[in-house]
């Protein structure tokens, strides 16, 4: 078995690929909960319905988020009465939330409805949320606002500068049931190429998960999402460069090496292969763009030789 930590884009682009070299009945993918969020009292985990629709093949391609194919009928409606309509929630989008939203209010845990979502479009490898309990993600800005995650990526467009991160109820919240036990036994745990600041370093603040992980560091493997300094989507580059002091695959091997021994760089980073292994983490350089599907299998088939060697 192999457990991927997941935030969105990245990670869903990655899976994508691993899905065509494994098994995905033996794949299970761990993923960010700290940008959920509750609007028109609708709960969204946006993290996770990336993951499930792209691996379903049914994400929009141009966005990377939501539904291919959407239309937009019910934000219009929105509009028209003056609601919030910063975050754009497409109809087929919202059929997924009020499934969400209902399937809580009865008392199902969030782990249940993302498998059912998952079931629903005939996946077979598991998607599982970091943890049942809520996890949010809040960013202080360097005027000293503190903001919800979706308020500063989407309603700011990330264009404000951060001076810190923290992930509210991560010290209470509860690993999802079977997540620990399933980093424990994974042959593998494949730390996928999603912003080390806000998607990454949630999971890891669950309490159990960097203890896991540490006490298997030689088997877990990550993959930048830093390349020749810069995030290719996002502002993982400039929330590292604000909090670490620099944007670069060195930055993100500090990050990782308390509980990581390797780290995938691009082939444009290979001369930086000494100041990674300076962190204490072993550098491997691979091609870690994914173009398309058939780039993001080649970066998994690349990932499983390290683990293989
Ligand atoms: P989000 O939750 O949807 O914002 O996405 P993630 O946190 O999963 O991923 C965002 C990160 O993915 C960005 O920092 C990108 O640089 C990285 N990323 C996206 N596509 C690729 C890719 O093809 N290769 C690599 N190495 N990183 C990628
Ligand atoms: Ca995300």
């Amino acid at each position: 078995v192999i457990v991927v930590l997941s935030g969105g884009v990245g990670a869903a682009r990655f899976l994508s690929g691993l899905v065509q070299v494994v098994d995905p009945a033996e794949i299970t993918a761990v993923v960010n909960t700290g940008d959920d969020t509750v609007l028109h009292g609708l709960h969204i985990s946006p993290d996770i319905d990336t993951v499930t629709y792209t691996l379903a093949g049914a994400v929009n391609p141009v966005t990377g988020w939501g539904l291919t194919g959407e239309t937009w009928a019910a934000m219009s409606a929105l509009e028209r009465l003056g609601g919030a309509s910063w975050f754009r929630l497409g109809d087929g989008d919202l059929g997924t939330h009020l499934y969400r939203t209902g399937r809580l209010a009865e008392g199902a845990t969030l782990s249940e409805v993302t498998a059912e979502v998952a079931r629903a479009w005939n996946l077979s490898l598991r998607i599982v949320p970091v943890t049942n309990d809520r996890l949010r993600t809040r960013l202080r800005l360097v005027d000293g606002e503190e903001v919800e995650f979706q308020d500063y990526f989407v309603r700011l467009r990330h264009s404000v500068p951060v001076s810190a991160v923290r992930f509210d109820g991560a010290a209470q919240a509860r690993p999802a049931p079977g997540v620990l036990e399933a980093l424990g036994e994974a042959d593998l745990v494949v730390v996928a190429p999603s912003n080390p600041v806000v998607s990454i370093a949630p999971i890891v603040a669950v309490p159990g998960v960097r203890e896991v992980l540490e006490s298997r560091r030689e088997s877990v493997v990550a993959i930048s999402p830093i390349i020749a300094g810069a995030a290719l989507k996002g502002p993982a580059d400039r929330l590292l460069t604000e909090l670490t002091g620099a944007s670069s695959v060195t930055s993100v091997a500090r990050l990782i090496s308390p509980w990581a021994a390797t780290l995938v760089i691009d082939v444009v980073d290979k001369d930086l292969v000494g100041e990674v292994e300076a962190e204490g983490v072993h550098a491997v350089v691979a091609p870690t763009v994914m173009h398309d599907r058939d780039a993001s299998a080649e970066l998994a088939r690349a990932v499983l030789a390290v683990h293989r060697r």
